[in-house]
Formats: C-alpha cells, structure tokens, sequence
C-alpha cells in the first residue's frame, strides 16, 4: 500500500491553478485543481488559457506570467489536505477541472486515488470527450460527475465547440448506469442553446434517457474576455451580453418541466 501510494504521489500532471474554498462545484467547501489541456474549444471559455495543453505566456495586469507548470501528485495533494478541517465540516473536498481532466488521466486519477485515501468527497467537471475506456478509469474514484452537455444538436455542437457531440452523448449514456453520482451541466450560451427547445431537449435527455435527477444551468458570462487580450487571441463571442436573470428562471421551469430537479448555478 505504501509502495503504491509512494508511486502514485510521484506521477506528475500539468497544471494551472489550485482555487481553495470554493462552494461550486461539488458538495460543501472544495478545492479545484485546474489541469492544461482540453479537446474543445468552446467559443465561450471562460478559462482560454486551460486549452493549450503547453505552458502559456498571458498578460495580466500589464505583467507576463506564465500560465502551466508540473506538478506531482504529492505536491498538489500536499496543498489541498491544508484545508481538511473545512472538508470535514462541510463534507467536502477535491474537485478537478480545467481544460479536461481526462485529458490527462494517469496523473489524474493517482490524484484522485490519494484524495480518496485521506478520505475526500472526489468531482471532476468533464465533459467526456474521449474514449469510454477512459472515462471507465474515473468511476471508481470519482463521487459526483458534473458533466457538461450543451446541446443535442451534434452539426451546432462542432460549430461552436469545434467538436461533435456523438461521443459525448454516447459516453454520457453509459457513465449514466455506472457512476456514483452523475450531474449535467448547461453552460446557457446566447445564439447556442438558449431557446426553450434546446434547453428542454438536453433536460429531457438528462431526465428521460440518464435517468439524470439534478441539472445545473450556469448563465455565460464574459470573465474570461481580458485573458483573451492577455494570450493575445481575439474574443469569439463578440458584444454578446450574458442572458439576465428573469431568462435564466424562465429556461430553468422550462428545464423542470421535464421532471428535472434544475437550478441556476454550480
Ligand atoms: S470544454 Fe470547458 S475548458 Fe474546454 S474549451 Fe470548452 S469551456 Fe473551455
């Protein structure tokens, strides 16, 4: 056990940021780890400088910092088990991000594998996009799945993601009879998904085809514009405002409508 523990802790990840105390993504009070590296490119991200698995020079606030590093997992779960009191008290925990988790999956389910051995609640925030055989490596390790699935449409989903949305859906079907806990996340994206019909199509697929019981939508919102400026990349929502909160209410009856529990948030 010790031996293996020692050889988990020494495999090394590439990431960005490690953000403490959150209280969205995941039961109670967490820490997000946040990985390089991602399949997509959605037109919205708010974290652009997740998607480039390689390290990354960004402006910010007038300065150049350089966005990546490796890690190991010893060193990142040196960090996180700082704060275990809070994860007691609040039954939370670990949660990895990004850029995708499963992009790089040995690193990150030794990560997982030792949050579990201290006893922590584990989420990812993924969106699935590659093969089952590695999406099957994270269920055993993972708690709650917050999987993203932003729209049924596969010609649309490539468009604004560069990517069709077969393998997700697929994946999303199976990951539905095994994992723990399993949550679909809506990323609600003016001109994308944001009609009453989109939004009920991805919640009848969580409710009917998943068996799915909870839904999150999460408004878009324009966070990451100046980190574009900073890796000097244009903006590919344009002027687009984010939707305003008597929208957001209104997609989220239309959401539970389906039989959904759904809310607007993380
Ligand atoms: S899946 Fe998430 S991290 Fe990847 S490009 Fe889309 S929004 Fe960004």
């Amino acid at each position: 056990m010790i031996d293996s523990n020692n050889q988990l802790l020494a495999v090394k990840g590439r990431i960005f940021d490690i953000q403490k105390f959150s209280v969205h993504d995941g039961p109670g009070i967490r820490t997000i780890v946040f990985l390089k590296g991602c399949i997509l490119r959605c037109r919205w991200c708010c974290n652009p400088e997740s998607q480039s698995y390689e390290p990354e020079t960004m402006l910010q606030n007038g300065k150049k910092k350089t966005i990546g590093y490796d890690a190991t997992v010893g060193e990142v779960i040196g960090t996180v088990v700082k704060d275990m009191p809070y994860y007691r008290r609040s039954g939370g925990g670990i949660t990895l991000s990004g850029g995708e988790c499963m992009c790089q999956p040995d690193f990150s389910t030794a990560l997982l594998e030792v949050s579990r051995d201290y006893g922590l609640s584990t989420a990812i925030e993924t969106t699935c996009a590659v093969e089952w055989a590695t999406v099957e490596r994270f269920i055993p390790l993972v708690d709650t799945f917050l999987m993203d699935v932003k729209h049924m449409d596969s010609a649309k989903h490539r468009e604004y993601t560069t990517v069709p949305n077969e393998l997700i859906l697929e994946n999303a079907k199976r990951l539905s009879k095994l994992a723990k806990r399993l949550v679909v996340r809506v990323p609600v994206i003016p001109g994308f998904n944001d009609t009453p019909k989109e939004l009920h199509d991805i919640a009848e697929f969580a409710y009917d085809t998943l068996g799915v019981d909870e839904m999150h939508i999460l408004p878009y919102h324009r966070l990451g514009y100046d980190k574009y400026i900073g890796l000097g990349r244009s903006y590919g929502m344009g002027d687009v405002p984010p939707p305003e909160k008597p929208k957001m209410e209104f997609l989220r009856n239309v959401c539970a409508s389906t039989g959904i529990s759904c809310y607007i948030g993380g």
